[in-house]
């Protein structure tokens, strides 16, 4: 690390993180540490107050990093995100600042599709209902026709964003036997041939795929990507997984599809709304399993997310570009 005076640079840590992941920050930079994610998802009112004085800041994604905060950090010179996804925060108007904005791919990619082949199997073969069922008397005896679930060898994934985690997801899927089509905004070559995978637009994807797995990132674009009419184009016996962001999908539209058996479940490690409310429709179905956001929560996965983070962070500081850079046209200006 470069040299860099002790207190020279004040930086604001929305919520508390262990000490060893972010120990070079409290090394090289006066920092302000918020509450505990338990306590507040955003920023705290007391944080706010220094946003005034703030050179840098080091967020979740539980934060909303838009104009009307970086109004009140006049100071601010780098965003720096524990997290790949970046649609909490307004690029555009950090970009207009000359603020670089950092974020944390690649070291929770295998996290992550691990979770995705998780629900997948689960989905598949239905763990929670059946756990259910045994935990609360009705396993009865073995019976050749009940609890039967789909098989994944020889079945279609469609990858809907064939990025670093579609791939990752691709690449354990082909491990059970399965056959891999995707759609993406650019061609993947590459992909392609590893996975021996077809490029279909979406609605083919629908069409042909036995399960559907979402790895784009939440944009303008891909919010509500998955509609009542793309539902309606998947197969009555697939199964959707989402591990990208609640968004993607129009979850009244979900729900209804789930109800009316117009696909055969769904595996969600992200809803809109987050947290979904103990009272929320998708909890009542049977052919639905949720996961709380847990996609990178791993010990070794989220301690390298917190150190690439502060690693943005201090590049920021130090006036260098940032190694994981979500708007990269900052630097062309
Ligand atoms: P990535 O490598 O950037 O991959 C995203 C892929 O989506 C790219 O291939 C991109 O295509 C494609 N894409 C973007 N917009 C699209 C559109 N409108 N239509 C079709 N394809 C589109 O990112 P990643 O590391 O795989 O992460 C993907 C997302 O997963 C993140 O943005 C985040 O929201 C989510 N995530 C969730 C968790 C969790 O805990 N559940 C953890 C990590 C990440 P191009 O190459 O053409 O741009």
């Amino acid at each position: 690390m470069g040299a860099m005076a002790k207190l020279a640079h004040r930086v604001i840590v929305t919520h508390q993180l262990p000490e060893e992941w972010i120990a070079d920050l409290h090394e090289n930079c006066n920092v302000l540490v918020g509450p505990p994610t338990s306590e507040v998802a955003g920023l705290s009112a007391e944080l706010q107050r220094h946003l005034p004085s703030a050179d840098g800041l080091l967020t979740l994604l539980t934060v909303k990093v838009d104009a009307k905060l970086l109004n009140k950090a006049a100071n601010l010179r780098v965003v720096s995100q524990m997290a790949v996804g970046v649609d909490n925060i307004d690029l555009n108007a950090c970009t207009q600042r000359g603020i670089p904005v950092g974020h944390t791919p690649g070291v929770l990619t295998d996290a992550t599709a691990d979770l995705a082949m998780l629900l997948l199997l689960a989905t598949a073969r239905r763990l929670l209902e059946t756990n259910r069922d045994a935990r609360e008397g009705r396993w009865g005896t073995w019976q050749p026709e009940r609890w039967l679930g789909a098989d994944l060898a020889g079945k279609t994934l469609g990858i809907v964003g064939m990025g670093a985690i579609g791939q990752a997801t691709a690449r354990r899927a082909k491990a059970f036997g399965m056959n891999i089509v995707y759609t993406n905004r650019s061609s993947k070559p590459d992909a392609a041939r590893e996975f021996d995978a077809t490029r279909l637009r979406l609605d083919e994807l629908l069409t042909v795929s036995d399960f559907v797995s979402l790895h784009t990132p939440l944009s303008a674009e891909t919010r509500h990507l998955i509609d009542a009419a793309a539902l309606a184009q998947m197969k009555p016996t697939a199964i959707l997984i989402n591990t990208a962001r609640g968004p993607v999908v129009d979850t009244d539209a979900l729900v209804a599809a789930l109800r009316a058996g117009q696909i055969r479940a769904a595996g969600l490690d992200v809803t809109d709304p987050e947290p979904l409310p103990p009272n929320h429709a998708l909890w009542s179905l049977d052919n639905c399993v949720i996961a709380p956001h847990i996609g990178s929560a791993t010990e070794n996965t989220r301690r390298k997310m917190a150190q690439l983070a502060v690693t943005n962070l201090l590049a920021g500081l130090r006036g260098e570009r940032l190694p994981h850079c979500a708007n990269p046209t900052v630097y062309e200006k």
